[in-house]
């Protein structure tokens, strides 16, 4: 039987572990990294890169490169890069399918089942889209699990004597994630869960690039239209000094010029640390409505959690720590690599699938996110209104759950009643979403009144059925909101995998030197005119030689491209590109 893999496919980077010899183990892709940004570029030749020489690409060419595709999931939008249109599940089957190739190449066995983990707030139609992608890549998706959840079993494997509240507090790329639980000997009990799809790190940095153009009277969005190649190398500049502000008390930014270019002439931007907590201090301060409503969801005080751990890269930030810490009084846990975390639980959750010895007394349960239910029509003073949404299983309710609710006809002998299902917390179902619908008839004629039972059954994938009967009529109908893909019909669906098959991805042995072919370049945007020069030449010389075929003349060329990037100053050019011997 082949592995299950886990996987984190994060808005910034992904990673895949797998359960291996009693732990989860990370696996390293052909760079030697175990993060691979989650990132997609076109080459000219029209070949697709995947991760770290996509992700420089992004910094001189970004109309061929997408990022942060994980915020579109589900949302039935394409973007064009390189002159070609792809949606979002296809991005992500693209990042899937490079973390399939390095667990392939380590296992040394074709890998076709996985976890994949998602932020816990994280929709219906999201979760599909995200099925989705795993399909387009190759995958059969045997769990879709939460990211904190995930974070959770990570710890709860590692610690199973712990009896404790944990408050999982889950800030990644582009999503903020809140799980309150219960550990006992091994066993999870997932308590409340809330969060924002649309707050992470990535926002922490744009807010930093806009203060940085904002001091230069420019506006930031006005910037990304006119001069994007500017503001890309800006944001590059940026999230450096956020990175350095998470372990330094100042950073310095250069500004690049209008045209993008970065010089030793660039403009300077120092930042200190208290002035960048105040420039994220909006950002900040959201990140506790999450945190509120899954305690109150839990019926948890503040003083009642035993831990809070932190997931995610950007809890990285000190200002995470001291939020936790002026909130609970307590420091934060994070004895595990929050990159890493997520990932290393997906794979002991594939651990559980195939009853692995070595997670015989771990036990999870899980719950629903979001409040499930359908449309209903109220009266107000004998005048009816449309459009009410009525909850059949509350959000944070433990799965698998199965709940009935009795419904009834409204008009005199009606004998249908299309049951419109939706996910949301809006009193008003227009400001939900929509799941699904099913059309339910055979109902006696007669007054108003009349009764039809609703039985909503969720299971441990989120994946929903509704079942609708009229009492004594014997008929029952059905439906399974599982199928419709993110909005796709299942023609779109087929054309996406043709897509995908016929995409030509860059050759997997020869990444690292267009790693180190697009790192080049980047860098002859930013160095001196003379450094330009000799740059330029050792990159051409480069470029000729690994077309030559010439195996010699190619190890030439690149240890000289390697020798002048350290004369350059850059010291650790390219750690994962060994000399050949
Ligand atoms: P993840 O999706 O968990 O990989 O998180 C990625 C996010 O974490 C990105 O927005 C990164 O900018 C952010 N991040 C990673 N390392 C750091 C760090 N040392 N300081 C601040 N933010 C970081």
């Amino acid at each position: 039987m082949s592995e299950i893999v886990g996987i984190d496919l994060g808005t910034t980077n992904s990673l895949i572990a797998v359960f291996r010899d009693g732990r989860p183990q990370l696996i390293s892709n052909v760079h030697g990294d175990t993060l691979t940004p989650s990132v997609v570029g076109v080459l000219p030749s029209g070949e697709v890169i995947v991760g770290s020489p996509a992700k420089e690409l992004r910094v001189t060419e970004p109309h061929r490169c997408a990022a942060t595709f994980k915020r579109l999931m589900g949302q039935n939008q394409s973007l064009k890069l390189g002159g070609k249109s792809f949606i979002a599940p296809e991005l992500s089957a693209m990042v899937l399918r490079s973390l399939k190739c390095d667990a392939e190449t380590f296992l040394g066995e074709t890998v076709s089942e996985a976890v994949i983990t998602v932020p816990a707030y994280f929709n219906d139609h999201q979760r599909k889209a995200t099925r989705l992608a795993g399909e387009l890549a190759g995958l059969k998706v045997r769990r879709i699990v939460n990211e904190p959840t995930a974070a959770a079993l990570a710890y709860g494997f590692h610690d199973r004597q712990a009896r404790k509240k944990l408050l999982v507090i889950d800030l990644g790329g582009g999503t903020f994630d809140v799980t309150l639980m219960d550990v006992f000997e091994g066993a999870l009990e997932i308590i409340s869960t809330a969060g924002e799809n649309f707050l992470g790190g990535e926002d922490f940095t744009d807010r930093l690039a806009s203060a940085v153009l904002s001091s230069r009277n420019l506006q930031f969005e006005v910037m990304e239209q006119r001069n994007p190649l500017m503001v890309s190398r800006l944001r590059e500049e940026c999230e450096a000094a956020k990175r350095i502000l998470s372990t330094h008390e100042t950073a310095a930014i250069r500004i690049p010029d209008p045209r993008g270019i970065l010089d030793s002439d660039s403009a300077d931007f120092v930042i200190s640390r208290s002035a960048f907590t105040e420039i994220v201090r909006p950002l900040l301060d959201r990140l506790r409505g999450p945190i509120d409503k899954a305690l109150h969801d839990g019926r948890c005080a503040r003083h009642e959690v035993d831990e809070v751990i932190l997931a995610g890269g950007a809890t990285r930030m000190p200002a995470i720590a001291d939020l936790v810490r002026d909130d609970f009084g307590r420091i934060p846990c994070c004895s595990l690599n929050p990159d890493e975390v997520v990932a290393l639980g997906a794979a002991v959750q594939a651990a559980l699938i195939v009853d692995d010895v070595a997670v015989e007394d771990v036990v999870m349960t899980d719950v629903c996110p979001h409040t499930l239910g359908v449309a209903i029509v109220k009266e107000f003073g004998g005048h009816l209104e449309e459009g009410y949404f009525s909850p059949v299983i509350h959000r944070n309710t433990t799965i698998p759950v199965s709940r009935e609710e009795r419904y009834a006809t409204v008009h005199p002998h009606q004998t249908s009643i299309l049951l419109q299902v939706y996910q949301g917390e809006a009193r008003r179902v227009k400001d939900n979403l929509l799941l699904g619908q099913l059309t339910v008839d055979g109902i006696p004629p007669g007054p108003p009144g009349q009764p039809i039972e609703v039985r909503f059954t969720y299971d441990l994938n989120g994946i929903l059925e509704v079942e609708a009967y009229v009492p004594g009529g014997g008929r029952k109908f059905q439906a399974i909101l599982n199928h419709q893909s993110s909005g796709l019909s299942n023609d779109e669906i087929r054309e996406a995998v043709k897509r995908m098959q016929a995409i030509k991805f860059y050759p997997r042995d020869d990444l690292r030197n267009q790693r180190l072919v697009l790192f080049c370049e980047r860098l002859v945007g930013e160095v001196g005119v003379d450094d330009r020069d000799r740059l330029e030449a050792a990159l051409d010389l480069f470029e000729q030689a690994m077309s030559s075929g010439d195996r010699d003349r190619f190890s030439e060329a690149r240890r000289l491209l390697i020798h002048l990037l350290l004369d350059l100053g850059i010291a650790n050019p390219e750690p994962d590109v060994e000399e050949e011997s």
